[in-house]
C-alpha cells in the first residue's frame, strides 16, 4: 500500500526544482520561481489521472475533507451519513463544520450498507458519505439511486483508495466530490496532504477560495485580491506538491505491484475453506492495498491474530474489532463528546446517543474481519512465505477451536 516504499530519485528531482528557486509557497512569485508551479502541476496530473475536471489539494485528507464540505453548503444542524468503519478523520471533518456525523452499519463489503444508509436518512440529512476503505470501493449504483431518490449529496470519501475503480470509473470522480489523503502511509504519499476532486466548477471555486483564506486567485497582486467569503489555510507547500506529482507519476506501478502481490497472498488464503473474503462490488477496480478476509465467527478471527501476533507476523495485519482508530467500538472520545471547546447542542444531543445505538450488524461483520496489507517490495518468495505464516497461525486457532468444542 504505502508509496514510501518506493520513494527514490524521482521525489529528490522534483523537490530540487523547488529548492534552486527558494519558492516553497504554492501561489504569487511569479517572477522568481522560474516557472515552476508543483502544486499546480500535481493538480493538472490529478485531474488528468483520475477523470475529473477539477482538482485542488491541501494540507491533508482531513482538511480536504473539511473544505468540501464548506463548498458543499454543510454545516450547523446538517446531517451527514458516513460507515461506522473508517477513519476518524472522516467524523473530525463533519463535527469541525458544525454538522453532524450519523453513523450507518457496514456490511460486508466494508463500506455502508445501503439498507442502513436509508434507515439513517432523516429531514436533515443533507449528505451520504461512503468511505473507499482498505482499498476498495462501496456499492456505488445503490448509493447513488439513494441520494438521487432523495436529493442529496454524495461526497466520496476516498482516502484510502486511490487508484481504485467503479465500472470503469475512478473512486472520488463518481459523487459529487471526492477527497484523496496523500499522508505518509497512504498509496500515494506526499508526507501531509489531500485532494478535493470534483466535476462541478462552483463547489473547485469554492474549495480553492476556502483552502487560502477566501482569496479568489484573480489578478496578480495577492495583497489586493477579494474575500468573497471567510476562509481557512489549508493550503499545501510546493515541497509537498512536488513530492505528490513523482508519486502519482508511479501510481500505474504501485497498483501492478498490489495486484500480483495480493492475488498471490489471496490463492494462499484460499486454501483454507474458513476463510472467506470481502465482498467488492466491482472486483476489477480493486487497488488491492489491502486483502480483507473474514473467518467465520468473532471468537476465531480474535484466536487467528493472537496467534500471529505470536509468531510475530501480526505487523502489517490489522484486527480492526480491537482498533482505537477506525471502528466505532473504540471511539469513545466521540461517544462522550469529549472535545476541547463546545460542541453545538445537536451535535452533543447526537453523538451521546451513540452509546445507546446498537451496531450490531457492523459489529457482526468487524469482529470476525482481518485486513492484510500489500506490501510493494515483497519478492514472490516473501509474499509466498508471508501467506503460509498467515495459513499456520490461522489452522492453529482452528484446531484449538476445534478441541475445545
Ligand atoms: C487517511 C484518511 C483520512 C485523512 O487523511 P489525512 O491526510 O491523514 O488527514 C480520511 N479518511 C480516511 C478513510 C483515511 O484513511
Amino acid at each position: 500500500m504505502p508509496g514510501f516504499e518506493l520513494f527514490g530519485d524521482e521525489e529528490r528531482r522534483e523537490v530540487n526544482d523547488v529548492l534552486e528557486t527558494g519558492i516553497l509557497m504554492r501561489y504569487g512569485f511569479d517572477s522568481s520561481r522560474k516557472g515552476i508551479w508543483k502544486a499546480k502541476a500535481f493538480e493538472e496530473a490529478i485531474c488528468k489521472t483520475f477523470g475529473c475536471a477539477f482538482a485542488q489539494l491541501t494540507s491533508s485528507g482531513t482538511s480536504a475533507l473539511t473544505t468540501v464540505l464548506a463548498a458543499l453548503g454543510i454545516g450547523a444542524g446538517d446531517e451527514v451519513i458516513m460507515p461506522s468503519f473508517t477513519f476518524v478523520a472522516s467524523f473530525e471533518a463533519v463535527l469541525s463544520t458544525g454538522a453532524i456525523p450519523v453513523l450507518a452499519d457496514v456490511d460486508n463489503t466494508l463500506t455502508l450498507n445501503p439498507e442502513s444508509v436509508r434507515k439513517a436518512i432523516s429531514s436533515r440529512t443533507k449528505c451520504v458519505m461512503p468511505v473507499h476503505m482498505c482499498g476498495s470501493m462501496a456499492d456505488m449504483d445503490a448509493l447513488m439511486e439513494i441520494c438521487k431518490e432523495r436529493k442529496l449529496l454524495l461526497l466520496e470519501d476516498a482516502c484510502q483508495s486511490i487508484g481504485a475503480k467503479y465500472k470503469g470509473k475512478w473512486l472520488g470522480s463518481i459523487g459529487h466530490a471526492g477527497a484523496f489523503s496523500f499522508d505518509f502511509v497512504k498509496t500515494i504519499t506526499c508526507a501531509e496532504g489531500g485532494a478535493v476532486t470534483t466535476n462541478l466548477e462552483d463547489i473547485y471555486t469554492k474549495c480553492d477560495g476556502y483552502t487560502d483564506h477566501g482569496h479568489t486567485h484573480i489578478g496578480s497582486d495577492r495583497g489586493a485580491e477579494l474575500h468573497p467569503f471567510i476562509g481557512y489555510n489549508f493550503r499545501i507547500s510546493e515541497l509537498h506538491a512536488a513530492i505528490g506529482l513523482a508519486q502519482i507519476r508511479k501510481l500505474d506501478r504501485f497498483l501492478a505491484i498490489q495486484k500480483k502481490n495480493h492475488n498471490q497472498l489471496k490463492n494462499i488464503l484460499s486454501q483454507i475453506p474458513e476463510i472467506s473474503f470481502r465482498t467488492i462490488p466491482d472486483p476489477a477496480g480493486d487497488s488491492c492495498t489491502f486483502l480483507s478476509w473474514f473467518l467465520p465467527t468473532e471468537e476465531l478471527a480474535r484466536a487467528a491474530a493472537a496467534e500471529m501476533k505470536e509468531q510475530g507476523i501480526l505487523a502489517g495485519n490489522f484486527y480492526w474489532y480491537d482498533n482505537n482508530w477506525h471502528y466505532l467500538r473504540k471511539w469513545d472520545h466521540l461517544k462522550n463528546t469529549q472535545t476541547l471547546n463546545n460542541l453545538n447542542e445537536p451535535q452533543k444531543k447526537a453523538l451521546l446517543k451513540l452509546n445507546e445505538t446498537s451496531f450490531y450488524a457492523s459489529d457482526a461483520i468487524i469482529s470476525r474481519c482481518i485486513s492484510t496489507q500489500i506490501g510493494l517490495l515483497w519478492t514472490e518468495e516473501q509474499a509466498k512465505e508471508k501467506g503460509e505464516k498467515i495459513v499456520r497461525a490461522v489452522k492453529k486457532a482452528l484446531h484449538a477451536s476445534a478441541v475445545k468444542s
